[in-house]
């Protein structure tokens, strides 16, 4: 220490480089965004996400809830103001309510903006109140058709009056709801027009997904392919789609339905429009951190994680795998590609 500092400065500049920074990629976006996995597990096994006879991860290889606590911990104090639990199924995560009750400080605090969750809505008859209850505002249910056995042929093993009656739930919570349906090929191609009519009739929003090719799933993603081009020419048809500004950095476009007054959006991951704003970053459940859904490269943040009880090293890793986040990813479905683009599942990074 020289003569002339206070006593104590060497401290506080210490601390100061040490206090954790925000995230910017290479290519100057911001990430404020994160998507966490709390579990590769699910209720259902749906047929464009997961083989029937999946095989999951040992549970010893998965963060526990509170190493779940720490790292979410860790990115919001790195800046991210969006955090959205998902899976898996999140609501099939023993001791779920435990990590949420615990993340809501963070809403409380101000830290973070906004603490979500993508479910299919087989358990929201049970969480509904309490997700309420901890700060939880939106909520995205999967629901991709509203043909009891349809669903059943799709989810393969969930019940479809379950997830209305969650639905219902959550609507008496207060919640909002997004309501995604993946558009499939001679599944629910004719059901797109009653999707809009119900969920807007409910106030609710709706988004179609395009199939990705994620994952060994049994079955060739060429039956299943629909581009949203086709379902939303189909739907023009039907319905005024006005353009409206609404972004939410990732990959969804939406229109205003000017007949029901409600808001449509579509996910075309399969195409490049949203790279440039992307702010987002995925952690499984196994704490691997995917700075893109559509690359491979990943970097292990559970090591970094479980060496110390400070998250100095938890934040260099983080900071380390940020500068390798790509410009943007390469999905490709046609006949000269039949294997999955990625190996993993989407259940594994949660969508
Ligand atoms: N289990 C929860 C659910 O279904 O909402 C959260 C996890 S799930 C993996 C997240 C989203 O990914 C769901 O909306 C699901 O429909 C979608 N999804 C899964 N596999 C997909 C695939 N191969 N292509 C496009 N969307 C997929
Ligand atoms: Fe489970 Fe969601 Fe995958 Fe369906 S999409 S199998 S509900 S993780």
């Amino acid at each position: 220490m020289s003569g002339y500092e206070q006593p104590g400065m060497v401290e506080f500049e210490r601390a100061a480089t040490l206090a954790p920074q925000p995230l910017i990629d290479p290519f100057g976006r911001s990430i404020t965004y994160l998507r966490v996995s709390v579990t590769d597990r699910c209720d259902f096994r749906c047929v464009y996400c997961m083989a029937e006879d999946m095989t999951f991860l040992p549970k010893a290889n998965i963060l526990s809830l509170e190493e779940l606590d720490r790292l979410c911990s860790a990115f919001v104090a790195k800046g991210v103001r969006k955090l959205r639990l998902t899976g898996g199924e999140p609501l099939v995560r023993r001791g779920i309510m435990t990590l949420v009750a615990s993340l809501a400080r963070h809403l409380r605090s101000g830290a973070l903006d906004e603490l979500t969750l993508t479910t299919n809505g087989s358990q929201l008859h049970r969480y509904a109140a309490d997700l309420a209850a901890h700060g939880v505002r939106r909520i995205n249910v999967s629901l991709d058709t509203l043909d009891p056995a349809k669903f059943r042929t799709v989810t393969r093993w969930g019940d479809l009056d379950k997830v209305l009656d969650g639905i219902k739930a959550a609507q008496a919570a207060g919640l909002a709801i997004k309501i995604n349906a993946v558009a499939l090929k001679g599944v629910n191609e004719d059901e797109f027009e009653t999707l809009v009519r119900w969920a807007h009739g409910e106030g609710m929003d709706l988004t179609f997904i395009e199939v990705m090719p994620l994952g060994d799933i049994g079955e060739g993603r060429l039956d299943q392919y629909l581009p949203l081009s086709m379902v939303r020419a189909r739907l023009a048809e039907r319905f005024t789609l006005d353009e409206i500004d609404y972004r939410t950095g990732g990959p969804a476009r939406y229109v205003r339905v000017a007949e029901t007054g409600g808001r449509l959006g579509f996910i075309t991951p399969l195409t490049h429009n949203f790279c440039e704003s992307c702010n987002r970053v995925r952690v499984t459940c196994t704490g691997t951190l995917f700075m893109c859904l559509g690359q491979e490269d990943a970097a292990d943040l559970r090591s970094a994680l479980r060496a110390s009880e400070g998250n100095d090293l938890l934040y260099a890793a983080i900071d380390e795998a940020i500068t390798r986040k790509p410009r943007g990813h390469d999905f490709v479905i046609d006949r000269r590609h039949k294997r999955p683009a990625l190996a993993r599942h989407m259940s594994v990074t949660g969508g």
